[in-house]
């Protein structure tokens, strides 16, 4: 017979009390159930539920039916689990958008495109400015000894030689600037980007698409986000025109830009006379995030709320893969999605918990982290009453033994979950997050991610990330890219439904933890600066 320590004896009473507690509630949180729910959320009928789509409001619809079936509080607009947000669409108008150089008119669609879709007039002089990016850290500053006020930038496609997209961070426009960022931040009256082989190759349909999709933007962002500068991207046929008696032809720029070696930056002819239009119809859309609210059991603590999401859309449609074109996103997020989903009913099923729980379903999360944005900016309950977000986006695959795939080498294995912002703005969240785990089914934390310096940037890429930026400490759970990522096989018979209940009812029990606990997590550390600037 082992003898047995003082120390273990401890523990054992302690899990047994947490397991019998959230057991019995955790227990309802299923594998089967997790599949049930995820085949109907990522069946191809929801057309990959991008934002705005047909297949995301029937997403939504299927939220609410089930909130209101377990009796959740709808915490949208109208008494309804809807929080409406008012979408701005641009799309390009053919008629009234076109190029003059020195008196010679280029059409829409045959010798350029529109780039963003922000309707205005640019004329004045040409600066050539090579790939256009401004970025300290690695030193690249092709401004140095140029003046952009006034004039029409124009700017290779892609990054400079010696950048990767890991070296995108920092205060933006001062670190780091995106050549329209730099061009609208300077008094640029346009810019015109420079067509490589890739964006040549999709010529019609970037055409298709501006005129037929347009840009679409959160409402109440279009003000703030947009640099609000007009910019097209040239055809070989324009960029021509435009580099006509330069010093350098615009088939040298085109090709030494694909090269690697990119003409110096220079000023064009000041007697060049350019100016083009772009011309857009707007109109108004909407789409939603699904809100619900779990009323805690204790008078003065059910004023307190634990928010637990995800976000329900995906990409929609997009570039087929053996003849399919719709992107599921059965991992991402329709894991996390149905993983709040699961917890709504077995939080509503079970005791209550002393503070309140928030269920959120964010939209947009793929068009930049809109529908968490739009929360954080009209919270359904004060921020300051939220205590902690637990956030679920990809959950729902594991690394097989023997896979060999390089696109798989970062997923978690079978029994482990990557961990990112427990730690990072609260040591008691932090302390409660690991105390919760290791009482319970001791799924291997990986904190690999956890880290201000991490080149995946994964703590900016999801929505806790609004959250962190407004003081509320996070615990993003997340189990790492793979082959499908963004693809149309991320399909729903490649979930690891047994994993994922482990997950889900370790995350429940967490905040089970969280919503009963006699204190709310202290926020005692500061975000780290590179946290703060996306
Ligand atoms: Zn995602």
């Amino acid at each position: 017979m082992r003898k047995i320590s003082l120390g273990i004896f401890c523990g054992m009473i302690l899990s047994a009390t947490m397991l019998f507690g959230q057991g019995k509630n955790a227990k309802a949180i299923t594998a089967a159930q997790l599949r049930d729910y995820l085949t109907f959320i990522a069946a191809d009928e929801m057309e990959g539920r991008d934002t705005p789509s047909r297949g995301l409001n029937t997403a939504a619809k299927f939220l609410a039916m089930n909130l209101s079936r377990w009796g959740l509080r709808p915490a949208g607009e109208e008494n309804t689990y809807f929080q409406k947000i008012a979408l701005r669409r641009d799309r390009t108008n053919p008629a009234q958008t076109r190029v003059e150089v020195n008196g010679r008119i280029f059409s829409f669609g045959a010798d350029f495109l529109d780039r963003e879709q922000v309707a205005g007039t640019a004329s004045g002089a040409l600066v050539y400015v090579g790939h256009g990016w401004l970025i300290k850290s690695k030193n690249i500053n092709p401004y140095a000894g140029l003046e952009v006020k006034d004039k029409i930038t124009v700017f290779l496609s892609g990054l400079p030689k010696g950048a990767a997209y890991s070296d995108l961070w920092g205060k933006q426009g001062e670190d780091l600037a995106a050549p329209l960022t730099y061009a609208a931040k300077h008094g640029a009256r346009g810019a015109i980007a420079i067509a490589n082989f890739q964006t040549l190759a999709n010529w019609e349909r970037h055409r298709r698409e501006t005129v037929k999709e347009g840009r679409v933007t959160v409402e109440k962002f279009w003000k703030e986000d947009d640099v609000a500068l007009p910019a097209i991207t040239a055809s070989p046929r324009l960029l021509n025109a435009l580099f006509e008696g330069e010093k350098e032809s615009g088939a040298t720029i085109f090709n030494r830009g694909l090269g690697g070696e990119a003409v110096a930056p220079f000023e064009l002819a000041a007697t060049k006379k350019v100016s083009f239009t772009v011309g857009l119809n707007s109109d108004r859309l909407f789409t939603q995030n699904v809100v619900a609210i779990l009323e805690g059991s204790d008078a003065k603590l059910k004023n307190e709320y634990v928010a637990i999401g995800a976000h329900y859309d995906h990409v929609g449609f997009g570039a087929a893969a053996q003849g399919d074109s719709i992107y599921n996103g059965a991992d991402d997020d329709g894991s996390g999605t149905v993983a709040v989903l699961a917890m709504a009913e077995a939080f509503s099923r079970g005791p209550r918990p002393k503070r309140s729980l928030l269920f959120v379903w964010h939209c947009g999360e793929e068009k930049g982290l809109w529908g968490s944005r739009y929360f954080v900016e009209n919270p359904v309950v004060p921020l300051a009453q939220i205590v902690a977000q637990l956030n679920i986006d990809m959950i729902g695959r594991s690394k097989k033994a023997g896979d060999t795939n390089s696109e798989n080498a970062e997923l978690a294995d079978a029994n482990e979950v990557y961990v990112i912002g427990s730690k990072m703005m609260s040591t008691s969240l932090g302390a409660l997050s690991e105390r919760v785990n290791q009482s319970y089914l001791q799924l291997k934390f990986n904190y690999k991610y956890d880290d201000p310096n991490d080149p995946n940037r994964f703590f900016f890429r999801s929505d806790h990330f609004n959250y962190a930026q407004k003081g509320i400490p996070i615990i993003f759970y997340f189990n790492g890219v793979h082959e499908d990522y963004h693809q149309p096989s991320d399909s729903p018979d490649k979930i690891d439904y047994a994993r994922m209940e482990k997950i889900v009812r370790t995350i429940y029990a967490t905040a089970w933890e969280l919503a009963n606990a006699k204190n709310r997590p202290q926020v005692d550390k500061k975000l780290p600066a590179e946290l703060t600037e996306f």
